[in-house]
């Protein structure tokens, strides 16, 4: 990469690239965006770090931004990290102190960083895992509620309530006596595990199951958070509060910042409990309070329109395409999965691989997701002219991967 501004990228060679990854669904207000760099240079002049022995008011305005937005009712106390993996090992490491309960539950095909608290989580491709066992005890992984491929045999008319049955039914009685159990952490979109999307029912039986066990519900917003989905948490799409929010990624638009929002009674612990030398920068906190503005004020708005755009093209596409199996998202988090065939519905990861070179041959950055999925993740800024261009680059990416 040379530069950027919005979504485009140009490279050394002086090439162009449409931008729908938008660096891993970080760069929330496009590359560079002036107001951005306007907040980050004016800190800068300021100064730069202070560390978290001191307060400034970038940190203290942007908590109260944060406790603003927070997805409960309940006032929410916020701590701030460099990293989603960090918020993640800061939300499990709050659950068992607040419980004082050891055990968790999480879901296979997750994403929830590489550090090995948030490593015994992950479990969306097993090179991730491999070689770096034992990972921290206590983490028993469930099926994530994939309504396209249900493990599971129905006991509800809803696969989100066929799983959270099984929870209690099989995983409570037989392995994780909940009343053992700290917290569950689930992604509201699976991200990294192919951009799934949970059944209806799943969300709001979950925090019912959590609630008869005093269990903490975790929410991993890392990828969907902060406006990508058309709302500030993907969470509230389901009217469902959780306990605890981690986020990072898109919060400040490109400078790593991370942490987790919390009820105030559950985040309890005493000072010196947990901290770190570098969150709360205060180049980090101005560019996160610059991004914040933009995403309330327009982008948020933008991220659900646009999505529909995203979702409707790619069922076109879908319609011209058999190997496309299932479009789901919202917002802009938007994914396409590719399968050998519609009866089968065996992932044809080969494909989503030619696919995706074709597309960066062709100008187009964009990312897979899971075994087979493509996302479309761009800045939450981008406009219809230039989605619509890098979508029309991604079928044709597909049909010369198709070998048509
Ligand atoms: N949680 C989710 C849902 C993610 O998608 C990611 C990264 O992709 C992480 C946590 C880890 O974040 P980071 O790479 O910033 O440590």
């Amino acid at each position: 990469m040379d530069h950027g501004l919005g979504s485009e990228v140009w490279d050394v060679d002086g090439n162009r690239f449409v931008d729908l990854a938008a660096g891993i669904a970080v760069c929330t207000t496009g590359h560079s965006h002036p107001k951005v760099v306007a907040a980050i240079r004016e800190q800068a002049e300021r100064f730069i770090h202070i560390s978290s022995d001191y307060y400034h008011a970038g940190w203290v305005e942007l908590s109260e931004k944060l406790a603003s937005i927070a997805p409960f009712a309940e006032p929410a106390q916020v701590f701030l990290c460099n990293s989603g993996t960090e918020a993640v090992e800061a939300a499990v490491k709050l659950a068992r102190h607040h419980s004082g309960r050891q055990q968790f539950i999480g879901f296979h095909g997750s994403f929830h960083g590489r550090t090995m608290g948030a490593l015994s989580f992950t479990s969306s491709k097993a090179i991730q895992r491999r070689g770096f066992s034992p990972l921290m005890p206590g983490v028993t992984h469930v099926p994530f509620p994939n309504p396209y491929r249900p493990v599971l045999k129905a006991t509800n008319e809803d696969y989100g309530e066929t799983v959270v049955d099984y929870i209690e039914q099989v995983v409570f009685k037989s392995v994780v006596p909940p009343d053992d159990c700290a917290a569950i952490l689930v992604e509201p979109i699976q991200g990294e595990g192919g951009y799934v999307v949970a059944a209806d029912g799943f969300f709001r039986a979950l925090r019912k199951l959590c609630d008869r066990h005093g269990i903490l519900l975790i929410v991993d917003e890392v990828q969907s958070g902060i406006g990508r989905t058309g709302k500030w948490w993907a969470i509230e799409h389901w009217g469902v509060e959780p306990d605890i929010v981690c986020f990072a990624k898109g919060v400040a638009s490109g400078l790593p910042l991370g942490g987790i929002l919390a009820r105030a009674g559950v985040m309890d612990w005493p000072e010196g409990a947990h901290g770190n030398t570098f969150g709360g920068n205060p180049v980090a906190c101005s560019a996160a309070l610059a991004t914040l503005e933009l995403v309330e004020t327009e982008l948020m708005a933008n991220a659900a329109a646009m999505g529909e755009f995203a979702l409707d093209a790619l069922a076109e596409i879908q319609s011209r395409h058999r190997s496309v199996g299932e479009v789901r998202g919202k917002g802009l988090m938007v994914g396409a999965e590719l399968v050998l065939d519609h009866g089968s519905k065996r992932p044809d990861h080969e494909l989503r691989e030619r696919m995706l070179q074709e597309a960066f041959n062709r100008g187009l950055l964009v990312l897979g997701a899971g075994e087979s999925a493509v996302r479309v993740v761009p800045a939450l800024s981008i406009d219809q002219r230039l989605l619509d261009e890098g979508l029309q680059i991604l079928e044709a990416s597909l049909s010369a991967a198709e070998g048509r």
